[in-house]
């Protein structure tokens, strides 16, 4: 599927130009407002040792839960027929219920390449010392920052869009079930030809605003959903959270930016400087309460696109 003009010109850029807008600071405040007081209360009852999780999900319940899981996203955002991606758990061999055999080999060229060099060294010959140590060190080198990349990757939930494939993290019921949700969106956007670059670094038209704002609002969504089906708000406590640093951080940054005084609002540890996945949360909810929950659909279809 050949991606939408708007959505190219969606780069974090372009949507940073439209979340600094001084007429977006009223409604900012009242979502801020009613997000402070239900992170208050959820937080409240996570004191009291109130809100029940649930026990960690094995490898075969991930399984069982995940289609059901699948089938409120595709629900949710209209869609029929999506193939189902490759999911699992993280783990030192495995990653998203792929071999994930770069671990072994990294550290294996990593080890082999030192050990040539301390080899070249004891040797005192200075011309092979020379043609290999450089060689060596560069290989020394990419072998650490893979470990580092690897080790990284571990500690979060991803999607993998060489690959296509979804990773998670062991968790509780109440806090995994939204994430599945959100890395399957990732998988929906890079099916509709969204195309996420897989080497972000050097890439300036970057679309993390879009494809995280809209991941996490479809995350929100399926939290709320099993809140409400289980009657258990344990689900809501993260996406709560999250909204509610996001709004009050990209509050903080337009207030600064545009040299608008701020209300009243006593918000200590809260960034200054916003994340892309931060910016693009509270982008999406401005547009959400201003348009309904459809926008999520629609922008996939190319029918919404963002204010
Ligand atoms: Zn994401």
């Amino acid at each position: 599927m050949k991606p939408k003009l708007n959505i190219l010109k969606s780069t974090n850029r372009n949507l940073e130009g439209l979340l600094l807008n001084e007429n977006n600071i009223e409604l900012i405040e009242a979502l801020l407002l009613k997000y402070f007081q239900e992170f208050m209360d959820i937080e409240a009852e996570k004191r009291k040792g109130k809100l029940d999780f649930g026990p960690k999900l094995s490898n075969r319940e991930l399984k069982e839960v995940f289609p059901s899981i699948k089938a409120d996203v595709d629900d949710f955002l209209g869609l029929t027929n999506i193939p189902t991606p490759r999911f699992g758990y993280h783990s030192f061999f495995k990653s998203g219920g792929k071999i994930n055999f770069s671990l072994p080999i990294i550290s294996g060229c990593t080890a082999a390449s030192f050990l040539d060099v301390v080899n070249q060294l004891l040797s005192k010959n200075a011309y092979l010392f020379t043609r290999s140590f450089f060689s060596d060190l560069f290989i020394t080198g990419v072998g650490i920052a893979s470990y580092y990349h690897v080790n990284k990757s571990q500690n979060q939930c991803y999607f993998y869009p060489l690959s296509n494939n979804i990773t998670l993290l062991k968790d509780e019921r109440a806090e995994l079930i939204p994430a599945p949700a959100h890395e399957y969106t990732h998988y929906i956007q890079e099916y509709v030809g969204w195309k996420f670059p897989w080497f972000k670094g050097f890439n300036k038209n970057k679309r993390t605003c879009l494809a995280e704002g809209h991941a996490m609002g479809v995350e929100n969504y399926l939290a709320r959903t099993y809140a409400e089906r289980e009657k258990n708000p344990a689900f809501l406590y993260n996406s709560t959270r999250y909204s509610f640093y996001s709004l009050a951080s990209v509050y903080y940054w337009i207030c600064n930016e545009l040299n608008i005084k701020k209300r009243n609002i006593s918000l200590s540890g809260i960034p200054e400087r916003p994340s892309d996945h931060t910016k693009g949360r509270v982008l999406f909810l401005i547009n959400e309460t201003k348009y309904g929950p459809q926008i999520y659909s629609d922008i996939l279809k190319g029918k919404f696109e963002l204010k």
